[in-house]
């Protein structure tokens, strides 16, 4: 049986007898339509329509295997709602449900396309960032935290609720020989920290000169350092 792209998600067959009136035709194409819808189910958040943590663990051994063969360092953000406990006690679980939809939406709209955006489990979610140094996934996580301390839940009949994450965020080197495991576990220890130093933060390792290196280009470099030349130029 030939297959052809179409461009469209189901590719259009064709009968290798070149008989177009073919009465398997329909079926192969409706069983291919379930097998696709299936694999979509399998990688995805039923809830919150991120990918799932079964998603998340292949893709993190992937691109873990991927960035250690490469030069690129790969990040990682943990993210975790602050006191959601309390919020489903004074609100309700279904309530609670929608707040992890709205999360997740605003989880999408700040990632960028090549990014994995997945739910963790329960409160938490966790975002795969491949190509990516410690600044510039420092630079997502700070955006969307404060994204969602400023954007209230909004529902029918309700004041807006506020809600904040604290998020830990870290890379991963091509040199790095680690576990899956070991690096998730180093990620979790900064969410960690930011809950310890009070929620709604950001906490990462010190983004040292190294690291500002790697993120910037010999153009940027050139100015910072034309720059700095010239501010020796002012007497104190
Ligand atoms: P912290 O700021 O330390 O993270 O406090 P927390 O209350 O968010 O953390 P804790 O682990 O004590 O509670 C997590 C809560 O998340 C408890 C649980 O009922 C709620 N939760 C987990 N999964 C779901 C879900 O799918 N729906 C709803 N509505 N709540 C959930
Ligand atoms: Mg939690
Ligand atoms: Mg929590």
């Amino acid at each position: 049986m030939e297959t052809v792209t179409t461009g469209k998600d189901v590719p259009e067959l064709n009968c290798p007898r070149g008989d177009g009136a073919c009465h398997f035709l329909g079926e192969i194409v409706e069983l291919r339509k379930t097998v696709d819808a299936l694999t979509e189910m399998v990688r995805t958040d039923a809830l919150t329509g991120l990918f799932n943590f079964r998603f998340f663990t292949e893709t993190l051994a992937l691109e873990m295997e991927r960035t250690r063969r490469g030069t690129q360092p790969l990040s990682m953000i943990v993210l975790d709602i602050d006191h959601f406990k309390k919020f489903n006690d004074q609100w309700g679980h279904e309530l609670g449900n929608h707040a992890l939809v709205h999360i997740a939406t605003l989880i999408k709209v700040t990632v960028r396309k090549l990014d994995y955006p997945c739910r963790f489990g329960g409160e938490e979610f966790v975002i795969l960032l491949p190509n990516t140094d410690l600044r510039q996934a420092v630079n997502v996580a700070d955006r969307l935290c404060e994204m969602i301390a400023t954007t209230p839940l909004k529902m029918e009949g309700q004041y807006p609720i506020t809600i904040t994450a604290s998020l830990g965020v870290d890379q991963f080197a091509s040199s790095n020989s680690e576990s899956s495991e070991a690096f998730i576990h180093r990620v979790d220890s900064w969410l960690y920290k930011a809950k310890h130093n009070g929620r709604n933060q950001v906490a990462h390792p010190e983004l040292v000169t190294a690291q500002l290196n790697e993120s910037v280009t010999t153009e940027e470099k050139d100015a910072l350092f034309s720059f700095l030349s010239d501010d020796n130029q002012f007497e104190g």
